[in-house]
């Protein structure tokens, strides 16, 4: 097995994990699954960056893109891609899920509030 990744894992749920049990709950872009144990987080440009917070907090090295059609991975270690193995589905959430999302908390202001 790839150090950093467990295939066998399934994805923590079908949004951030974090912003979905923070007060209140928070809203994100993209989402990103930890390889090592399946956390789905939100990326760098969501206003939480759960995903990389994530990573610092526990050491899982490797996350995969958690949106649909992507499949790359991102080593935190060497700050570089890479390919990998396939990951237990689903690999990707729901394609009709909102981008950004969920809809019911994304302010109107939202631009103003990601990370470029
Ligand atoms: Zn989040
Ligand atoms: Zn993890």
């Amino acid at each position: 097995m790839t150090d950093g990744i467990d295939p066998d894992v399934p994805p923590s749920g079908t949004g951030c994990a974090d912003c979905d049990s923070a007060e209140p709950q928070g809203w994100w872009v993209h989402l990103r699954r930890c390889a090592q144990c399946g956390h789905i987080g939100c990326c760098d440009t969501s206003p939480a960056q759960h995903a990389t917070a994530h990573a610092n907090a526990t050491g899982h090295r490797l996350i995969q893109s958690f949106e649909p059609g992507e499949d790359w991975f991102w080593d935190y270690e060497n700050s570089e891609v890479i390919d990998g193995p396939e990951l237990a589905a689903p690999t990707s959430r729901p394609e009709d899920q909102e981008v950004p999302g969920p809809p019911s908390r994304v302010p109107d202001d939202w631009t103003e509030h990601i990370h470029r």
